[in-house]
């Protein structure tokens, strides 16, 4: 049946031009609605509920299965995720545009397990003007000479902004910890002081949504063997991946307790199975444009009166 603004192709479209300018508040109606039919057809959105860590749960990445679909088929997934992009696109206009909310996106995951992807796949639909990318990379000597959380703070949004981390304070239990870069002592106190600051931020008015990316250390020697054997690829590659490799079950550990003691109310962990890119993708922006959704940003009146009829001259 035709629809009045060819909802679903239009949203393949603007996903096909990420990074172009914004869509217009009517082609934004239109997304929405159409992204509202994909979730009717499909029987409604939980699966933002099922990837959920629920605060105060232990998690056994074990019994996670990184290869998980939840009923998806990729055959399936294109109008979906072009909805949900389109959606993306139509909600970061209005944060900006309304100068009232901010959120915050946490990205983790073991090497390769593709934040980078991620990034480029589904924040892409944000206008880079309002969204900001912050790669936490070892820490400078002057980094290190402050508190970790010194690095960190400046990078958190503002009114209206989108922040994303390509990964994060979360370092300091996972790289830190894994590699005894401090005492014990020190390291399981990061956690009650994670929650605390992400407190702080959500007290302040900030959302945060915190992804972990789930794949299997198959997948991951693929994906490796990819970043060798590719030239295109091979700038991405560190012989230093391959020891961090060997601490496979060190870092999984680490990650259980991360994501068991800092899933809270105010910043919540989302599990993504992500051996199936499409699905990553899928998921992440599945969560995070119903998550924007939920804070209903307003495009704000005009500044002032606009006296009816007035042109331009
Ligand atoms: P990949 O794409 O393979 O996941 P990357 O693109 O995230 O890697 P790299 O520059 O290769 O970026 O890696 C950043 C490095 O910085 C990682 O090895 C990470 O463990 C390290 N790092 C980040 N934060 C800290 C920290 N607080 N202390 C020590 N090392 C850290």
């Amino acid at each position: 049946m035709p629809t009045p603004c060819h909802r679903l192709d239009r949203g393949r479209d603007e996903a096909a031009t990420i990074g172009a300018a914004s869509a217009s508040h009517t082609a934004g109606a239109c997304a929405r609605e159409a992204a509202r039919e994909v979730q009717l057809a499909r029987g409604g959105s939980s699966l933002g509920k099922k990837l959920l860590v629920a605060p105060g749960s232990k998690v056994r990445l074990d019994r996670i299965d990184p290869d998980d679909t939840h009923g998806f088929e990729k055959a399936k997934s294109d109008p979906i995720v072009a909805a949900d992009l389109a959606r993306l696109r139509d909600l970061q206009e209005r944060i900006w545009a309304e100068n009232k909310h901010r959120l915050l996106i946490v990205l983790q995951g073991i090497d390769t397990a593709g934040k980078g992807g991620t990034i480029e796949h589904v924040m892409g639909a944000f206008n880079p003007q309002g969204c900001r990318v912050h790669a936490f990379k070892v820490p400078t000597a002057d980094e290190l000479a402050h508190d970790y959380l010194w690095r960190v703070h400046p990078h958190v949004p503002g009114r209206g902004e989108i922040s994303i981390f390509d990964r994060s304070h979360y370092e300091q239990v996972l790289v830190v910890r894994v590699m005894g870069l401090e005492p014990k002592s020190r390291w399981r106190q990061h956690y009650d002081e994670i929650n605390a600051f992400e407190q702080l931020l959500a007290d302040d008015g900030t959302t945060i949504l915190k992804f972990f990316l789930l794949i299997d250390r198959d997948e991951q020697r693929e994906r490796l063997q990819a970043r060798i054997d590719d030239p295109r690829k091979r700038w991405k590659f560190r012989m230093g991946d391959l020891d961090t490799r060997k601490h496979w079950d060190d870092y999984l550990a680490a990650f259980e307790d991360a994501l068991s003691k800092c899933s809270t109310d105010a910043a919540p962990w989302y599990v993504v199975p992500a051996n199936h890119k499409w699905f990553r993708n899928l998921a992440v922006a599945r969560i995070v444009a119903d998550t924007l959704e939920d804070l209903d940003p307003q495009i704000p009146p005009p500044v002032e009166p606009i006296p009816p009829g007035l042109e331009v001259e």
